[in-house]
């Protein structure tokens, strides 16, 4: 089948703009710090910014892996900013975020992984930011329950941790990652006494509805609380094409099924992603 061309008019958003917009965005810039709604240049920009939510990214902006959809750069990161913890703390305050959602590249090249800056990162944040509700959007640590403790130990309101799409195209979306690993990780953090896990699916991958509805029972069946489907945008011509822009309606349909399988929250939309109205994810 041939990608389809052009994008419906449901994808089509204005661009950010306003005075907190503006302020946030010389934060950003000043600090230099890294920003999934930046560098993925998330639609929801305008709309987050403005109600105090943002994404940020540690650990460097490369990763050690190459998820066939994934827009971060691949190779060999450069060596870990001790003070990067501060750094985001401080950001967080100067930006007044009131909900902010952490997430990193992922460290396979490290020992702990990055799991050390992850805890201190958070630790930060709580020190300077104590009315700050926090998410962490977390890699796999390849399962290794040591590293994802300190995650646990920092005790964030929400965990997350994206299965990004269904069991047939793990190995094709994300190459260095497990389907089945990804629901370990989900049932560990839960079995560990986080209150709220949460996690992602996109579409228009090539995933069939019944694909679709056996992830959403995966997650469910491994007690995770809340979860987000959006349509996946290609990055550039190097990643996975769009197979398939999903209509509204279907985002309506999966968002009833998932209600109905006893998530606590859905947002199945095609502009949500993973961090979108994050900050309902805590209630
Ligand atoms: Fe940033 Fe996430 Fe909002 Fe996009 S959806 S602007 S990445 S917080
Ligand atoms: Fe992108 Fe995360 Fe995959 Fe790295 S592990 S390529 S940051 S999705």
């Amino acid at each position: 089948v041939a990608p389809p061309k052009g994008k419906p008019k449901w994808l089509r958003v204005k661009l950010p703009v306003g005075k907190k917009y503006k302020e946030l965005r010389g934060v950003v810039d000043k600090y230099e710090l890294h920003t999934i709604c930046t560098s993925g240049s998330c639609p929801n920009m305008g709309e987050c910014w403005t109600e105090g939510t943002a994404t940020f990214m540690i650990l460097g902006n490369v990763c050690t892996r190459s998820c066939g959809f994934c827009g971060v750069k691949t190779g060999r990161p450069e060596d870990v900013d001790w003070a990067e913890p501060e750094k985001v703390a401080r950001s967080i305050k100067l930006m007044g975020i009131k909900h902010a959602v952490i997430t990193s590249v992922d460290r396979d090249d490290l020992k702990d992984m990055g799991s050390i800056i992850w805890k201190e990162t958070v630790a930060a944040i709580r020190r300077m930011n104590p009315e700050t509700t926090l998410e962490t959007l977390i890699p796999d640590f390849q399962g290794n329950t040591r590293n994802i403790d300190r995650i646990v130990e920092a005790n964030p309101e929400v965990v997350s941790h994206n299965m990004e799409t269904v069991k047939r195209l793990t190995r094709e979306v994300r190459i260095q990652a497990k389907y089945e690993r990804s629901l370990e990780v989900l049932h560990y953090l839960k079995e560990q006494g986080i209150n709220r896990t949460k996690s992602g699916i996109m579409l228009g991958l090539g995933e069939r509805e019944d694909e679709v509805i056996e992830t959403l029972h995966d997650l469910r069946k491994n007690d995770v609380d809340v979860v987000t489907l959006g349509q996946y945008l290609q990055p550039s011509k190097r990643h996975l094409p769009v197979q398939e822009f999903i209509n509204p309606d279907q985002f309506k349909k999966y968002e009833v099924i998932g209600k109905d399988l006893g998530f606590r929250h859905v947002e199945s939309g095609a502009l949500v992603r993973s961090s979108y109205k994050a900050h309902k994810h805590i209630l």
